[in-house]
């Protein structure tokens, strides 16, 4: 072990050097080309990571730039996945510097992709080096998976298990410590409801994913003046950060929440609700008032009769995420839920179909089951022992509402890279790693590696 800690103290500069490469490609989803399924860019992400790992002394392989994988140990043997990837959301919008040349400030290093996930798959790779360097004999195979199309379609990992073993276990880079062990299900619903004269409401165009919680909404109205001021009572009354002027055409309201992932709503405000229950305070009706009244500002699914909670999830959340209305489209609007394991995705339809009462009609756009590993296994006792033996941290399982690769193994976890008090900026601007935080993951993944696969393990 001393052995394998000297050669990880080496590591800082190829790790900095690595990851610079990796993140000056801006390897965002692009149309498929032949050769390049996700478009150029992706491609060159995984042609440079994959030519790193051979440089490294590892056996590669590439499918077809859909996926890639790296292996070391006894190849064909129980092989323990590590599973991340190379693609990235689009950099977005409050970039104080180039979001693709990465900008080293102290100990971090910013660019978009830097903690989600091209930081935590170097230093997997380099863990795999380490033990590699260190001459631990391992008694299974170690791979380590590169996807290219996580933060779309997950079309990569498809593809990738059409055309290779899968392993069965193992872990994914690309969330927290200490271990997820539970993921909750998720379950995006579309409603719909054909266009109805409304004495209020002209448009709202407010959302373009599920997943998003909208920071901020705005609605065209029917009124002048005096609905304006009867808006912004209402709105005054209520708390909520909503404030309508008129406007050509009629007026205009604007609320402002606090955006977020619909996965982790706690300390987000959805200004979309937050616009849905002012306009429901100065007489909206129809399927826009059902939406209000049944969902609202609410996250936990209460009014639409579908909170639930179980002790190893907690509790379910739920994200009202797009909404247009206007006379061409009629009603669109979006949920996504995230379930708690012991509950049936199937009751969740039947009880919110039963809570809109025939006002919208609900269509299930997409369902995930939950998953689950349990805390006892010999893989989470492991990754627990290594990253406390490394951090001092306390040894403890936690669930999300996110969804990682970790769901593509049938006994996966999520398992680094953000510890405990660090800030997450993933898909948000000015997204950073810590360099001092990477060094401490290899020398977590390094432990994992030996105690899962080596000899003594
Ligand atoms: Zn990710």
């Amino acid at each position: 072990m001393d052995k394998l800690n000297q050669i990880i103290d080496g590591m800082r500069e190829p790790l900095i050097a690595m990851v610079d490469r990796w993140l000056s490609i801006p390897s965002v989803r692009a149309e498929g080309k032949p050769g390049a399924p996700f478009g150029y860019e992706c491609r060159m992400a995984l042609d440079v990571a994959l030519k790193d790992a051979e440089a490294l002394g590892f056996d590669v392989r590439d499918f077809d730039g859909y996926a890639g994988d790296v292996r070391m140990g006894a190849i064909g043997v129980e092989p323990l996945g590590i599973l991340g990837h190379l693609d990235v959301v689009p950099a977005g919008d409050g970039w104080k510097t180039d979001p693709f040349v990465p900008f080293h400030d102290g100990d971090r290093i910013h660019a978009r992709g830097s903690s989600d996930d091209k930081g935590p798959v170097a230093a997997a790779l380099l863990a795999m080096k380490a033990v590699k360097d260190a001459g631990i004999p391992l008694r299974r195979e170690v791979r380590l998976i590169l996807g290219c199309s996580e933060e779309t379609a997950w079309d990569d990992m498809a593809y990738y298990s059409e055309h290779c073993d899968m392993p069965r276990t193992g872990f994914s880079p690309d969330a927290s410590y200490p271990v997820i062990n539970t993921e909750k299900g998720s379950l995006q619903i579309s409603l719909h409801a054909d266009y109805e004269e409304n004495g209020l409401v002209k448009e709202i165009h407010v959302g373009e994913r599920h997943n998003v919680i909208p920071g901020e909404a705005s609605a065209l109205l029917r009124g002048d003046n005096f609905l304006a001021d009867k808006i912004n009572a209402a709105a005054a009354g209520l708390g909520l950060d909503v404030k309508a002027e008129a406007v050509d055409g009629g007026v205009k309201a604007v609320s402002v929440g606090i955006p977020g992932h619909a996965a982790y709503p706690e300390g987000a405000k959805n200004a979309l609700g937050q616009l849905l229950k002012v306009l429901r305070a100065v007489g909206l009706t129809g399927a826009l008032a059902t939406l209000a009244d049944v969902v609202g500002t609410e996250y936990n699914g209460e009014s639409l009769g579908i909170a639930c909670s179980d002790k190893t999830s907690g509790p379910l959340t739920c994200n009202l995420g797009i909404l247009q209305y206007d006379a061409e489209k009629g009603l669109y609007a979006t949920l996504d839920i995230r379930y708690p394991i012991l509950c049936s995705h199937t009751a969740l339809t039947a009880a919110l179909t039963a809570a809109i009462g025939g006002a919208l009609r609900v269509n299930v756009d997409s369902q995930t089951d939950p998953h689950h590993v349990a805390p006892n296994s010999q893989l989470v006792s492991a990754l627990l022992d290594a990253y406390h033996v490394v951090t001092g941290l306390e040894r403890i399982c936690v669930a999300t509402g996110g969804g990682t690769y970790a769901k593509c193994l049938e006994e996966g976890v999520a398992f680094g890279c953000a510890f405990p008090d660090d800030e997450d900026l993933a898909h948000q601007a000015n997204e950073y790693l810590s360099i001092d935080g990477l060094m401490k993951s290899i020398r977590i993944f390094a432990n994992a590696i030996v105690k899962l696969a080596g000899v003594q393990g």
